[in-house]
């Protein structure tokens, strides 16, 4: 990979044929690369210009609008240059190799994946937690997920990390104010009332973790595989929860002859449903080509979050889907699922029954798949709350937890029968670089600034 600092273009648009694609450029200096492709008159910043795209030779590429953003002001904080021509692959690729062309004295290259994001956040455009909410946009897959991504975007995410970081610091720059002063150590904790205000951060960390777990849901969704023998079911209820006719149902058995994938959400939580092919027991698979299937499917079932045992309620369980219970992997939550009450004559409902949770339902007439959905949501974990979530990454959630840890361990320190206010402070501080990798501004600069600008030493 290519990172230098030298100015960088690419098409900025998705691949493909639209109504308008855009060609875009950033560099320090941009300059020469306009008077290059637009004459001597260049171009007025952040003005759209409607002008046409030339070759080097005075032919026409296509006409479009032209749009300068002069450094700072720009997403990377460089100048960028954006050309917004029609949106056809090649005639995109034809201007990007112009503006490459153009240039080249520059040392105008391709722009790395997410390069330009990259730039923005060197040069203090967006923080880290903000340029992944960027990805994190384009990537969203749900209203629900986009939403959240951008208020992340916004900085609403950052913002609230950047308190959490600013309460560690003004409670590790009064313990380390006093570690210099060894006759002030002496109820300090009392005085400060150190106690209470790292109480009031591990209550607000938790509460951040809690919207922070609760986007993640958003972000990730929930891995479901769809067992059972042919016929039980599956496709049908697979239907049912998604509301469109996605898999094949037929009354033939085994018609289900690959995994299908089909992502649904449940208020707003993407459920990617994987409907396996009749599966058996690892041990036994009748020839190769069906060992090699029942291998793959086994391997989908232990990615899950959670497997949905499919069984016909009419019939009772048979010895192969005892078999197949026998072989699930410990630690992914199995939901029974009894289909076709309509013939057994059961009513829907869940039941708690040897450490299993069975639920009654009729994917074919659609009765019981709330009772389903519910117990999905439950299983996710998602609490329907009133707050904003923040659409965090494993890294966020991760360096929360991990924040948390060393706050608690601070607390241990703070204790009664302890008090070691130099221990007690490295947990604030390493609670703190926890916490600062989510925007990615910790230096220890930032805190010696903050400990001399805010605190007179020299009382
Ligand atoms: P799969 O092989 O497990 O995917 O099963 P399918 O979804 O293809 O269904 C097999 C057959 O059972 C089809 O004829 C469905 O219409 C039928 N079926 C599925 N669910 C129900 C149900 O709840 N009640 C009844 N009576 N039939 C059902
Ligand atoms: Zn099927």
């Amino acid at each position: 990979m290519n990172l230098d600092s030298s100015p960088i273009a690419a098409i900025a648009t998705a691949p493909g044929r639209g109504g308008i694609g855009v060609v875009r450029a950033s560099g320090k200096n941009l300059q020469a690369l306009i008077k290059a492709l637009f004459g001597e008159t260049g171009l007025k910043p952040r003005h759209a210009t409607y002008i046409p795209f030339k070759q080097a030779d005075g032919s026409i590429i296509d006409q479009g609008i032209a749009i300068w953003f002069k450094g700072p002001h720009s997403y990377t904080g460089e100048d960028v240059l954006e050309l917004q021509g029609h949106g056809g692959p090649i005639v995109l690729q034809i201007l990007l190799a112009r503006v490459l062309e153009a240039g080249e004295d520059l040392g105008l290259r391709l722009a790395e994946p997410g390069e330009f994001t990259r730039r923005a956040y060197l040069n203090d455009k967006l923080d880290l937690a903000q340029a992944e909410a960027v990805a994190d946009l384009i990537d969203a897959s749900t209203e629900a997920a986009a939403k959240s991504a951008s208020q992340s975007l916004s900085g609403a995410f950052s913002k609230t990390v950047n308190t959490l970081v600013d309460s560690v610091t003004n409670l590790r720059m009064l313990v380390e104010a006093t570690l210099d002063f060894p006759e002030e150590e002496i109820d300090f904790l009392e005085k400060s009332n150190a106690r209470g205000q790292l109480k009031g951060i591990v209550d607000a960390l938790e509460q951040v973790f809690k919207q922070a777990a609760q986007g993640a849901l958003l972000r990730e969704g929930l891995n479901v595989v769809l067992v059972g023998q042919p016929n039980v079911g599956k496709s049908s209820l697979l239907n049912a929860l998604a509301g469109n006719d996605v898999a094949i149902v037929t009354p033939i058995a085994g018609t289900t002859r690959d995994k299908v994938t089909e992502t649904i959400q449940i208020e707003g939580i993407p459920l990617n449903i994987i409907d396996t092919a009749g599966i058996r027991a690892p041990d036994e698979a009748v020839d190769v080509v069906e060992r090699i299937g029942i291998e793959r499917t086994w391997g989908e079932v232990g990615k899950a979050d959670v497997i949905l045992h499919l069984l016909d309620a009419d019939h009772g369980p048979s010895r192969a889907d005892e078999n197949i219970t026998a072989a699930f992997p410990a630690g992914v939550p199995v939901l029974r699922i009894w289909n076709k009450i309509d013939l057994s004559g059961h009513k829907p409902g869940v039941d708690q029954m040897d450490d299993a949770t069975h639920i009654y339902l009729s994917a074919h007439e659609h009765i019981g798949i709330d009772l389903l959905r519910k117990e999905l949501l439950r299983i996710a974990g998602w609490q329907q709350t009133g707050e904003s979530l923040y659409l965090a990454r494993e890294r966020h959630l991760i360096a929360l937890k991990n924040a948390g840890a060393h706050l608690e361990r601070a607390g241990q320190h703070a204790a009664q029968d302890d008090q070691s206010l130099d221990l007690f402070a490295e947990e604030l501080r390493l609670a703190q670089v926890q916490l600062s990798s989510i925007t990615g501004a910790f230096s220890s600069d930032d805190l010696l600034g903050v400990i001399f600008s805010r605190f007179c030493i020299g009382k």
